[in-house]
């Protein structure tokens, strides 16, 4: 049984879809088999993994609304030679979703229980998450086993962090009891910053072994490799972006931080 993963924080910016596709990538390197499903309309992921959001007629959309199965929804990695991860695309046709789920019954489940079955192809199902605590959040909350929360190291870096938290155990007392904190990823780190360094000092006195050792750096690769359609690692493999989602994924699979 896979683990389902919310890549989760209201905030825009912060490194969600970054941290969605590369963590997939870094996980598949690890020969794990992983699934992206991208629940923001803006189709970040979709585009990340080499897909063209604006042709893609079958997407999360209608496995929410329930008219595919999630297995009919899913497209390869779009590079057969690399074992990357699988992906339910995403589009603009997501935003009309939350108005049409509204009226309907377990309008909070629908993802949940499009996911019982694709948990059993896969190892990791990583969601990534729209820039708001909207019922495509919800519904993806609702279907994780944990949230990872990528914290971009910045002022304000907190602000909405307690929101957050109070709808993940809102979550977890109606509709989720399982749902917990994967961890906090600090994300865009620059250590060269002194607000950088006191940010990360916050969370971490704030949030102890909730946060991940792994801390992402500020990497201009990481901004490029979206723009080739690309994970990191298969633009340039030995950068620091690459090293450290390939250490997040060491660190999430439970074998510790490579030294
Ligand atoms: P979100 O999904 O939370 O809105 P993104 O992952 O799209 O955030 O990141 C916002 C922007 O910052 C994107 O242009 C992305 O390429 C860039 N970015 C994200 N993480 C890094 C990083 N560690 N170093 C450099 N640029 C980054
Ligand atoms: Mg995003």
């Amino acid at each position: 049984m896979g683990k389902v993963i919310a890549v989760t924080n209201q905030k825009g910016g912060v490194g969600k879809t970054t941290t969605s596709v590369n963590l997939a990538a870094a996980l598949a390197v690890a020969e794990q088999k992983v699934l992206v499903v991208d629940i923001d309309p803006q189709g970040n992921a979709t585009m990340g993994l080499g897909y063209d959001k604006k042709v893609q007629e079958t997407t999360v959309y209608q496995v929410l609304t329930g008219e595919v199965s999630p297995a009919s929804a899913t497209l390869g990695p779009i590079d057969e030679a690399k074992n990357g991860p699988d992906l339910i695309p995403s589009n603009s046709n997501l935003s009309g979703a939350e108005i049409e789920l509204v009226d309907q019954e377990n309008r909070d489940r629908r993802l949940r229980r499009a996911l019982v079955e694709a948990q059993e192809s896969y190892d990791y199902i990583l969601i990534d998450c729209p820039p708001s605590l909207n019922l495509l959040t919800v519904n993806a909350l609702v279907a994780a086993h944990s949230a990872l929360i990528p914290i971009q190291c910045e002022y304000y870096a907190l602000e909405g962090l307690s929101q957050l938290m109070e709808v993940i155990q809102r979550i977890r007392r109606k509709a989720n009891p399982e749902l917990r904190v994967e961890g906090l990823l600090l994300t865009m780190y620059d250590s060269r910053n002194n607000l950088a360094n006191q940010v990360s000092e916050e969370v971490r006195s704030h949030f102890g072994r909730k946060v991940y050792e792994t801390t992402i750096p500020r990497n201009v690769r990481l901004g490029e490799a979206p723009s080739f359609g690309m994970p990191v690692i298969y633009y340039d493999a030995l950068c620091r972006g690459s090293a450290s989602y390939l250490d997040l994924a060491q660190e999430l699979m439970g074998c510790g931080v490579p030294a």
